[in-house]
């Protein structure tokens, strides 16, 4: 095809990783062409993803991508005026175990080293953000109040999204910056139609992120 010999860079996969490089190595002006083996973008992974976005990693370079990926997801309607409804509700890790205080507190060095405002909190503290947590047996927590959620599924953004993920298909050429950013925003559109609302706190114990309002 006459489009990939002009490519700059080719992408295999149009979902969480592919779709949103594709858009940011065209914005930089490279020509890029996107190859996927389904129908149209995001139809992968990105799909099933109940899209949360969190930035409580262990990984440094993991923790500073997602950084970049929230002010991302938090500028986006600003910068391009797609109402991708971002609520910023939070992202609660919550220990009712010895073993998982000991987890959640010895990750506190690392995510702090890379710049997440984030810090433990006792059990009251964090019943004050999220109430509905089971007492029982909490010990505590950590919460990152500026994660949250974009929900690109209401019936004003599903049809804009989905016209401007109509074009790409099986095999998709991006030349443009424009191009790219409606791949992009398909993939992640095509990944919250596919979810529900998230709930707003969690009131089941144990390991694993709970949602808080903060
Ligand atoms: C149930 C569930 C819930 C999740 N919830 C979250 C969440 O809340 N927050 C979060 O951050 N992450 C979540 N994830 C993880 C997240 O969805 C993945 O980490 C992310 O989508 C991976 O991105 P990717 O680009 O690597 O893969 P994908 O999004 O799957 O994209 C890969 C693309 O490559 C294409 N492809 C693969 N091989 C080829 C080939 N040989 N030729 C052509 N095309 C090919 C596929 O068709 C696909 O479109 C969740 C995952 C699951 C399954």
């Amino acid at each position: 095809m006459a489009a990939s010999r002009a490519a700059d860079v080719i992408i295999v996969g149009a979902g969480s990783v592919g779709a949103p490089a594709a858009m940011s190595m065209a914005e930089a002006g490279l020509k890029v062409f996107v190859l996927d083996r389904l129908p149209s973008v995001g139809q992968g992974s990105n799909k099933r993803a109940i899209g949360g976005l969190r930035a409580t990693h262990s990984d440094p370079a993991k923790i500073r991508i997602c950084l970049r990926s929230l002010e991302v997801f938090a500028t986006w309607e600003e910068r391009f005026g797609d109402k991708i409804e971002w609520h910023k509700g939070g992202y609660s890790y919550v220990a009712y175990r010895p073993e998982e205080e000991r987890t959640l507190k010895d990750l506190l060095a690392v995510q702090k080293a890379s710049g997440l405002n984030i810090d433990w909190l006792d059990a009251g503290a964090l019943r004050e953000i999220i109430p509905d947590l089971n007492p029982d047996g909490l010990v505590g927590g950590r919460s990152l109040p500026t994660t949250g959620t974009p929900l690109p599924c209401s019936p004003s953004t599903r049809s804009t999204a989905g016209r401007r993920g109509s074009a790409p298909s099986s095999a998709s050429a991006s030349g443009s910056p424009r191009s790219s950013r409606a791949a992009a925003a398909s993939a992640a559109s095509a990944r919250t139609r596919a979810s529900t609302r998230p709930r707003s706190s969690s009131t089941r114990p144990g390991p694993g992120p709970r949602r808080s309002r903060a």
